[in-house]
C-alpha cells in the first residue's frame, strides 16, 4: 500500500519503536493518529507531523471506542494501524511469600494482547469501508509480538504468554479479513533500544544479549520501522510472524 496521505493509527506512539514508526510514516507522507497514556507524552511528535494525539488506554473498550470516534471525525478512515503500545514487566510465578501476582499476569495481558485485539477490531471495522486501492487493499494492520512468545526469558512467562497471543491471533485476523482487502501481519522484535528494554534489570539484559548471534547489538529503532514499512509496501505479506532479533535463539 502507498502510505502518500493515507492515515495511519500509532498506538505506543509516545516512545520507542511506535515512536520510530510514527516518525518515518510521516516522512514517506502519511497522516497520523497517534494514541498512547497521556497526550502530553505526543506534543512534540504531533507539533513535527501535525498528527491528532489521543490520550487511551488501548485495552479499555470504552475509552478506545471515543478515541477512534474522534479519529474517525477529525481525520477520516485509517488505512494503516501499527499496534505498538505494549508492557514488559518482570513477573513471577512464584515468589518469596507464595504465588506471584495473578493481577500483574492479567494486566500485562490486558495492555498487550487485549489492547492489541481491541485496536485491531476498530480499526478494521473502519477500514472495510475504504475504497479499494489498485491491488485491491483497503488496509493494513501490523501487530507487534516479541521473541518472547517462542524464546520467553526467566520472569517474562505472562509477557511471552500476552505475545504468543499476538503472534497467535495475526493468522487468522489475516485469514478472515481479507474478502475486506485487509492484510495483517506482525513483528517479532528481538531485543531493540528503548525506554523498556533500559527498564529491564540488568540481569535479564544481559541473558538476551548472551544469545543474540550478529549483530551483537540491541535494534534501533528506525530498524523496526523499516520493517513496518516494508509489510505495508509489499502486496505479498499477509498472516505472518516476522522474526526481528538478529537470529536470537535458546543455546541448546
Ligand atoms: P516503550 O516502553 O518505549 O513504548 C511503549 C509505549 O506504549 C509507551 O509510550 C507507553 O506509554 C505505551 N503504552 C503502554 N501501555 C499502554 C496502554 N495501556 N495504552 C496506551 N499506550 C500504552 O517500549 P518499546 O520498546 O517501544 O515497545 C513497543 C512494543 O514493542 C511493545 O509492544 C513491546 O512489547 C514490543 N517489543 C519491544 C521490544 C524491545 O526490545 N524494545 C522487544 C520485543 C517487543
Amino acid at each position: 500500500m502507498d502510505v502518500t496521505d493515507a492515515l495511519a493509527i500509532v498506538t505506543g506512539a509516545a516512545s520507542g519503536l511506535g515512536n520510530a514508526t510514527a516518525r518515518l510514516l510521516a516522512e514517506a507522507g502519511a497522516r497520523l493518529a497517534l494514541v498512547d497514556l497521556s497526550a502530553e507524552s505526543m506534543t512534540d511528535l504531533a507539533r513535527e507531523t501535525g498528527a491528532l494525539t489521543l490520550a487511551c488506554d488501548v485495552a479499555d473498550g470504552p475509552a478506545s471506542e471515543a478515541a477512534f470516534a474522534r479519529i474517525l471525525a477529525e481525520r477520516g478512515r485509517p488505512r494503516l494501524l501499527v499496534n505498538c503500545a505494549g508492557i514488559a514487566p518482570g513477573a513471577r510465578i512464584v515468589e518469596k511469600d507464595g504465588p506471584g501476582s495473578l493481577a500483574e499476569f492479567e494486566r500485562i495481558v490486558r495492555v498487550n494482547l487485549v489492547g492489541t485485539y481491541n485496536w485491531l477490531r476498530l480499526a478494521a471495522a473502519a477500514m472495510v469501508e475504504n475504497a479499494p486501492d489498485a491491488e485491491g487493499e483497503r488496509g493494513v494492520i501490523v501487530n507487534t509480538a516479541s521473541v518472547a512468545a517462542y524464546e520467553g526469558q526467566i520472569g517474562q512467562a505472562a509477557y511471552a504468554a500476552s505475545k504468543g497471543g499476538v503472534a497467535s491471533l495475526t493468522l487468522p485476523a489475516a485469514r478472515e479479513l481479507a474478502r475486506h482487502g485487509i492484510r495483517v501481519a506482525a513483528i517479532a522484535p528481538g531485543l531493540f533500544g528503548t525506554p523498556m528494554v533500559e527498564a529491564m534489570t540488568q540481569d535479564v539484559q544481559d541473558r538476551v544479549f548472551d544469545i543474540i548471534p550478529f549483530p551483537k547489538r540491541a535494534g534501533r529503532p528506525h530498524e523496526f520501522a523499516q520493517m513496518v514499512a516494508s509489510i505495508i509496501a509489499n502486496p505479498m505479506v499477509n498472516g505472518a510472524v516476522f522474526r526481528l532479533d538478529a537470529g536470537l535463539r535458546m543455546q541448546a
